[in-house]
């Protein structure tokens, strides 16, 4: 299968509102997850606060433009999903989004 390379994140959006159950935390060392901030960080921290199936880091409108609030803090799962995969096919679909 040739994945679709075009795909444009910054109009997309979608993977950051597809699950509360996607940016949850993994193998990040804790002085990291210390380092965002506490209001994009679900209670229990497990993962990132969501708002219904939205990470609460989401800027913008999905499949307009979107941006991530932490980019550069980011949880590991949020860092492996690549424009193309499976798992960015099926929240794109979700959404409408070819
Ligand atoms: S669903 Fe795909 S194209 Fe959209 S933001 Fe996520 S990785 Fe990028
Ligand atoms: S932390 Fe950023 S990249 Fe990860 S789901 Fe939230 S908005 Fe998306």
């Amino acid at each position: 299968m040739t994945l679709p390379t075009d795909l444009d994140c910054q109009t997309c959006g979608a993977c950051c509102a597809y699950s509360s159950d996607w940016p949850r935390f993994s193998t990040e060392p804790d002085a990291d997850l210390d380092l965002l901030p506490p209001q994009f960080v679900a209670p229990d921290r497990s993962g990132m606060r969501c708002e219904g199936n939205r990470c609460s880091a989401l800027s913008g409108t999905i499949g307009k433009a979107a941006s991530c609030l932490v980019y550069g803090l980011r949880p590991d799962v949020c860092r492996t999903c690549m424009p193309g995969d499976p798992e960015c096919l099926t929240a794109r679909a979700a959404f409408g989004l070819g």
